[in-house]
C-alpha cells in the first residue's frame, strides 16, 4: 500500500510517500514559501533530486503541485495517484479527545476545527492540509496523527495547572504536551535496541531541535511532559522562553508592552536567540562560543543546563529509569550540548561515555558507559514513519473490506 504522509506548515508542505508495510521511502520533498512569487518545490526520487522555483498561490496549489511531480514520467514514484490509498497527516492539536491516530470523517474534521481556538498557529494549517488532499485524492482514505495523542496518557496530577479548577472545566487549560510522534517513535525504538518488552519499558526522551520537549515514559506511556498548554512551556528553544516566571508578563505590561508584543517576544524572541542576541541556531552559537563569544556560550549553557533540570525531575517518577534519548536536529548532532547535559551525573546511576559521545556518523548510538545503570542513547527521530505506520494500520483493514 502507498502511503503519502504530509505535514503542512504556515508556508510550507513536506511530504513523504512510503510504500508499506516495507516502510521504504519512494520519495519525498517540500514545497515552501506558499503564497510568494518564489515558492520553491524540492523532489527527491532515488538519487534524483529536482528543484523548481514559481508562485505557488495556496496550500490546494501546493497539493496540485505534488502530486503532479509524484506521477510525472520522469522524476515521479507512481505510475497514477490512484496508487495512492492513504495520506497520513501531521496535526498538532487533538485536544483531551484523541488518544490516538484517527481516520478522518466528518466529526474527527469537526474537532480538530474545534481545536484551532487551542492551537491557533498550526492546526489551520494542517486542516488545509487534510481539505487539500481530499479534494485532489477524494478516493484515499485520510488519516490524523495527533501531536498531543501520546501524552493523552499523562496523569491529572501532571497536566493540572495550580490555577482555578474552573479555568480547567470552562476552557480545558491543563498541559496537554506536543511533539508526542517523535517522543513515542523514539522511545519504541530504544525499548527494541535494548530488547525489553516496550510496555514495561521506562525511558526519559528528549526531543531537541528547533522546538525542544521531553517526556517521561513509564510502561511504554508518557505520564509526564516538558511543554504544556502550549509549546512554550519546559525546555528553553530557539526563540521560546521555556519555563519563566509569568509574573514577568504583567510587569512588562506595566512598562507598556502589549498583548501582541508579548507573545511575539516569548514565542519568536527569546531561548537561544534571546540570550545569545545573535542566533536561535545551535550550529552558529556553537561556532560563536568557540570563538569567544560570552553570550553564545552563556545560551548553550542554560539551554544545557535546563534539560539537565528536567532530568532530575523526571528521575524522581520513573523507577527503574532504563534509558534517556536525545533525538532532533541538536540532541541528535551536538556533543557539546549532550556532554553539558549528561557529564557528572553518575551519583544517579547515570555514566556518560565522553569518547563515545564524540564518534561521529552513527545514526544509532549508545554514549554512557558499560557499567551505566541508564543507557544514554542517541536516536534520530523519524516522525513520518510514525505516521505512515499509523495511517497503513488504520486503513489497511478498511481498504481491505472495501
Ligand atoms: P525542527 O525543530 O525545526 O525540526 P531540527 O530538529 O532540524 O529543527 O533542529 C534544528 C536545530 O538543530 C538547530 O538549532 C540546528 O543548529 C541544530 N543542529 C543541526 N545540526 C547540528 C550540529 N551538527 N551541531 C549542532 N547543532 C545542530
Amino acid at each position: 500500500m502507498k502511503v503519502l504522509v504530509i505535514n503542512a506548515g504556515s508556508s510550507s508542505i513536506k511530504y513523504q510517500l512510503y510504500d508499506m508495510p516495507a516502510g521504504q521511502v519512494l520519495a519525498k520533498g517540500s514545497v515552501e514559501k506558499i503564497g510568494d512569487d518564489d515558492s520553491k518545490l524540492t523532489h527527491r526520487c532515488g538519487s534524483q533530486t529536482t528543484t523548481r522555483e514559481e508562485a505557488v498561490a495556496d496550500h490546494k496549489m501546493a497539493m496540485q503541485r505534488i502530486l503532479e511531480i509524484l506521477v510525472d514520467k520522469q522524476m515521479g514514484a507512481i505510475a497514477e495517484l490512484a496508487e495512492i490509498a492513504t495520506v497520513g497527516h501531521r496535526v498538532v492539536h487533538g485536544g483531551e479527545e484523541f488518544t490516538g491516530s484517527m481516520i478522518v470523517d466528518d466529526r474527527v474534521l469537526a474537532s480538530i476545527e474545534k481545536f484551532v481556538d487551542l492551537a491557533p498557529l498550526h492546526n489551520p494549517h494542517n486542516l488545509v492540509g487534510i481539505r487539500a488532499a481530499q479534494d485532489k485524492l477524494p478516493d484515499a482514505i485520510q488519516v490524523a496523527c495527533f501531536d498531543t495523542a501520546f501524552h493523552t496518557s499523562i496523569p491529572e496530577v501532571a497536566y493540572m495547572y495550580a490555577l482555578p479548577y474552573e479555568l480547567y472545566e470552562k476552557y480545558r487549560v491543563r498541559r496537554y504536551g506536543f511533539h508526542g510522534t517523535s517522543h513515542r517513535y523514539v522511545a519504541r525504538r530504544a525499548a527494541t535496541l535494548m530488547d525489553i518488552d516496550k510496555y514495561q519499558f521506562n525511558t526519559i526522551t528528549c526531543h531537541l531541535g528547533n522546538g525542544c520537549s521531553m517526556a517521561a515514559v513509564r510502561n511504554g506511556r508518557s505520564i509526564d511532559t516538558s511543554m504544556g498548554f502550549t509549546p512554550l512551556e519546559g525546555l528553553v528553544m530557539g526563540t521560546r522562553t521555556g519555563d519563566f516566571d509569568p509574573a514577568i508578563l504583567f510587569y512588562l505590561a506595566d512598562k507598556g508592552y502589549d498583548m501582541g508584543q508579548l507573545n511575539t517576544l516569548c514565542n519568536k524572541k527569546s531561548g537561544l536567540l534571546g540570550i545569545s542576541g545573535v542566533s536561535n541556531d545551535m550550529r552558529t552559537l556553537e561556532q560563536l562560543a568557540e570563538e569567544g563569544n560570552p553570550r553564545a556560550k552563556l545560551a548553550i549553557e542554560v539551554f544545557s543546563y535546563r534539560v539537565r533540570k528536567y532530568i532530575g525531575a523526571f528521575l524522581t517518577v520513573l523507577n527503574p529509569l532504563h534509558a534517556i534519548v536525545f533525538t532532533g536536529g541538536i540532541g541528535e548532532n551536538s556533543p557539546l550540548v549532550r556532554k553539558l547535559i549528561c557529564q557528572d551525573l553518575d551519583h544517579l546511576g547515570i555514566r556518560f561515555d565522553a569518547q563515545a559521545n564524540e564518534t561521529e556518523k552513527a545514526r544509532e548510538k549508545t554514549i554512557s558507559s558499560a557499567d551505566s545503570d541508564v543507557r544514554i542513547m542517541v536516536i534520530p527521530t523519524n516522525e513520518e514513519e510514525a505516521i505512515a505506520g499509523d495511517a497503513f494500520e488504520l486503513a489497511a483493514p478498511v481498504a481491505k473490506a472495501t
